[in-house]
């Protein structure tokens, strides 16, 4: 399958594009050099992880280079480690240290993790530079690459010092997934799942179809789930740029549990992804409860996700605590907490849920 270009249109912002496909790294510096924001630049600095560089960051630079950038390039721990500011200030002082100027351009070559920090330092380096996401991990493919959120996390929380930062180019090589760990992979799936059923009949009934070859990574089918989970995230996006609108909230469906799951059974023990996929079982609860959602797309979205290889979890936690939690949690306003349900696929809307109704939905869940 050719390369796929999803454009990117946010009012006020420059349009960039999506390019997704097999081998586009290996063109990284040529399509650089055909965005205008980029074409003129002369120096690039490359971020990437532990994981990923070994892997992909030769490839990424022959590619820079041949195309006449500069490139230097500093390796950060992977994972959620490299999203700190002590890691975000052994970013910025060898970019003043490289003496990178106002106009390099920085290339953010990992997950989101890489993407998040690296689009963060780019936004604040002399009060922002360009940056470029090129997502390896599908996750960040179908979601944290598209949209312009970064950050880095505090003690005190996750994301809570971050800017919105538009990229100028997103470089989507399918073929980079081939070496994605298999929980990662599920993790990414999660997100798929939850794209689908925000967006509507097509790509649900698409993905129900394709699931298994999407589980086994066939090229055709990854580079068509991507791309239709970009079309979606940047037409959100567009409407709803710095998530005052109450539009981009339908992408937190599956996420008001997914977030206590992943704070009370520490992070990382399951993967974020895999987390959502039980918020969204969860969340099927609610929309069966409180907005009519039809038993059998409750039970064709449970399908949907044993198919993606997203198994009901099977953790443990008291109902009285992971609604402490949820009360907690940013997402909350003044301790309401919300859901997004469904009440047909890609029809949802944002529920706010007594804490009685959901203590008694967490017991009969946590019965079952
Ligand atoms: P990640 O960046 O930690 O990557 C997962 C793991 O896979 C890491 O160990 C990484 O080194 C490794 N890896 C990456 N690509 C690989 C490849 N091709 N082959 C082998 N290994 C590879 O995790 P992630 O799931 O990509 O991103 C999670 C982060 O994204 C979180 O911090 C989350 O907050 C953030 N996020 C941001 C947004 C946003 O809009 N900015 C949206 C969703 C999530
Ligand atoms: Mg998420």
């Amino acid at each position: 399958m050719p390369a796929t270009r999803v454009v990117v249109n946010i009012p006020g912002e420059d349009a960039y594009n999506v390019r997704v496909g097999a081998g586009v790294l290996d063109a990284l510096g040529s399509s650089m050099r055909g965005v205008p924001v980029l074409a003129d630049a002369r120096q690039v600095l490359v971020i990437t992880d532990a994981n990923v560089g070994p892997l992909y960051l030769a490839r990424a630079k022959a590619s820079l280079a041949q195309a006449g950038y500069r490139v230097s390039d500093i390796c950060v721990p992977a994972g959620e480690e490299a999203k700190s500011l002590t890691v975000l200030g052994e970013v910025l002082e060898p970019m003043a240290a490289l003496a990178l100027e106002r106009d390099c351009v920085v290339v953010a070559l990992g997950g989101g993790c890489v993407g998040d920090l690296a689009g963060f330092a780019a936004a604040t380096y002399m009060r922002g530079v360009q940056v470029v996401q090129v997502p390896t991990t599908l996750l960040s493919m179908v979601d944290s690459s598209v949209g312009g959120k970064t950050g880095v996390n505090l003690s005190a929380g996750k994301n809570l010092v971050g800017a919105f930062k538009q990229p100028a180019f997103v470089c989507a090589d399918t073929e980079v997934l081939a070496t994605l760990p298999p929980r990662e992979w599920a993790c990414g799936c999660g997100e798929v799942a939850k794209t689908a059923l925000i967006d509507g009949d097509e790509f649900f009934f698409w993905l129900s179809d394709q699931a298994s070859a999407v589980v086994d990574r066939q090229p055709d089918a990854v580079s068509e789930a991507i791309a239709r989970c970009v079309v979606f995230k940047a037409d959100v996006v567009a409407q709803d740029k710095t998530e005052s609108r109450g539009v981009r909230e339908c992408l937190n469906y599956g996420h008001t549990l997914a977030h206590a799951i992943e704070k009370i059974s520490g992070y990382g023990t399951y993967s974020h992804g895999h987390a959502v996929a039980e918020g969204m079982r969860f969340a099927a609860r609610m929309g069966m409860r409180l907005a009519d959602m039809p038993v059998e797309l409750a039970q064709a979205q449970g399908q949907l996700l044993d198919d993606l290889g997203l198994p009901e979890l099977g953790w443990e936690a008291s109902p009285a605590q992971v609604l402490d939690v949820m009360k907690r949690d940013k997402k909350a306003r003044h301790g309401q907490v919300r859901f997004v349900c469904l009440h047909d696929v890609g029809q949802w809307r944002l529920q706010d849920v007594a804490d009685g109704v959901i203590l008694e939905e967490l017991e009969e869940y946590f019965a079952q």
